[in-house]
């Protein structure tokens, strides 16, 4: 299958790869001054205005932070179209060079049952695409991770995590090209509408089984253990009527300096995981914030929203894959050798389509997610009631998002509310709450004992 000008390919990336690798890493600019002191305009007054409240917690975060994570979070925004176009090439190569024809070929010459072709196609094309995407992956995930002091792996530790990585994808997507495969060869005019049924319910599948199968193989989950922490969490928890007596932990910093939290799992396995770098620098109040805003998603029922809102977006995708795969085969089916859209070799065009669909749809997607996050957030200060709490939070993310984009800047790309409007958002609370804030009046001298 590898010819001597893939071999020399590979080759030359791997050395790239190890030459990238000794690139130096800087530490995070960290915010100057302890971002738990309550700054003067921030404080409960009779003038408390919230957006002088919000200026002063933006003045904390030091320029050249600023500068930095803006840097790092506008190259995401150019990794997005780097991304699709350098995947898109490669699904290009794949069909044009016919390499995607010649795996299945191949498939085909070891045995003669479907789905096993299937499932030996899709071996050779994750190994494959993972080795042509490797210099773009490894720039991303972990070059400029490096570069802006966000990663804590070295190079082979990180390499490893990739190997778990494609290991699960070789498995899993190798059930899912057998399902989806079979579906369209039995059901040719409306496999596009059965296949949205089956990818529903693999993702729910998927998502269920995420905590508790597929986080431990990268990190160690284990049950928060700290009173000081987990007795006001759980208060919150139960008042808010959520039936979980744990919350979880997880040791993030293997991989990241980040600090987060989630809501994962559908169903019975829906938990609360704190990463440990959240544990470690954040405030009882910040961990609170943010605690609440992970049971905003949970009460919410984010998860479940999520997973059929995609499914209205996947019945679009394959409504469209349905008609650009005909349209696509007519013209070109001949010179890439692929004999009809149940013929596994068409797979490349596929992820060239959805590249193609789910690119154009970054706003909407984003829009989605960034809409439960705006909800989170506003459930997270109504149970929390720690809108300090949240303003350090915002100012923890700060260290890799950006935190004041234009308008528009912020409905195309982010996926979650600016770090400006989430510190607005707590202060305007804030300011409707005062009186949770303001210090209870000493008590007259003459009423306290006498010392004696
Ligand atoms: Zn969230």
């Amino acid at each position: 299958m590898m010819n001597g000008r893939l071999r020399s390919f590979i080759l030359l990336v791997l050395f790239a790869a190890f030459g990238l690798g000794l690139a130096q890493a800087q530490p995070a600019i960290q915010p100057t001054g302890d971002i738990t002191k309550i700054p003067a305009a921030a404080q409960p007054s009779a003038h408390f205005d919230a957006d002088a409240a919000t200026e002063a917690y933006m003045a904390m975060i030091p320029p050249e932070a600023t500068a930095r994570s803006n840097a790092y979070f506008e190259g995401g925004y150019w990794l997005i179209l780097w991304d699709f176009l350098y995947a898109s090439a490669i699904c290009l190569l794949l069909l044009n060079l016919r390499w995607s024809a010649k795996m299945r070929d191949l498939a085909e010459r070891i045995t003669r049952f479907r789905w096993l072709q299937d499932a030996l196609y899709w071996g050779q094309y994750v190994v494959l695409s993972t080795v042509l995407s490797f210099p773009l992956d490894f720039y991303t995930g972990y070059v400029r991770e490096h570069k802006y002091g966000l990663a804590t792996q070295s190079f082979w530790p990180w390499m490893g995590d990739q190997g778990k990585g494609l290991l699960i994808g070789a498995i899993m997507g190798a059930l899912a090209v057998m399902l989806l495969l079979a579906i369209v060869r039995k059901l040719p005019n409306t496999w596009w509408i059965w296949g949205t049924v089956a990818m529903t319910g693999m993702t729910m599948v998927l998502v269920a089984i995420a905590p508790v199968y597929l986080t431990p193989i990268f990190n160690k989950v284990t049950r928060l253990n700290d009173p000081k922490v987990t007795v006001p969490i759980l208060r919150m928890t139960h008042a808010n009527g959520i039936p979980a007596n744990d919350v979880y932990q997880i040791d993030a910093s293997k991989q990241t300096t980040r600090m987060s939290a989630n809501v994962s799992g559908f169903a019975s396995t829906t938990r609360i995981t704190l990463n440990d770098n959240l544990l470690r620098r954040g405030s009882l109040e910040e961990i609170q914030a943010i605690t609440g805003h992970e049971m905003g998603h949970y009460v919410l029922h984010h998860i479940p929203k999520s997973i059929f809102f995609d499914s209205v977006v996947n019945l679009l995708f394959f409504a469209c894959l349905f008609w650009g795969l005909q349209w696509a085969l007519k013209r070109w089916g001949d010179r890439w050798q692929i004999r009809g859209v149940g013929d596994v070799a068409v797979l490349p065009l596929v992820f060239l389509l959805a590249g193609i669909f789910f690119f154009v749809l970054t706003p909407v997607t984003n829009t989605e997610t960034r809409m439960h996050e705006k909800e989170a957030d506003m459930f997270g200060l109504s149970a929390a009631r720690q809108p300090d709490g949240f303003a350090q939070a915002a100012i923890h993310l700060s260290e890799y998002r950006k935190m004041r984009p234009g308008k528009w800047e912020e409905r195309i790309f982010f996926d979650h509310p600016s770090g400006y409007d989430r510190i607005h958002s707590a202060m305007v609370w804030k300011g409707g709450n005062l009186e949770l804030f303001e210090k209870a009046p000493e008590p007259p001298a003459e009423l306290l004992p006498a010392a004696h």
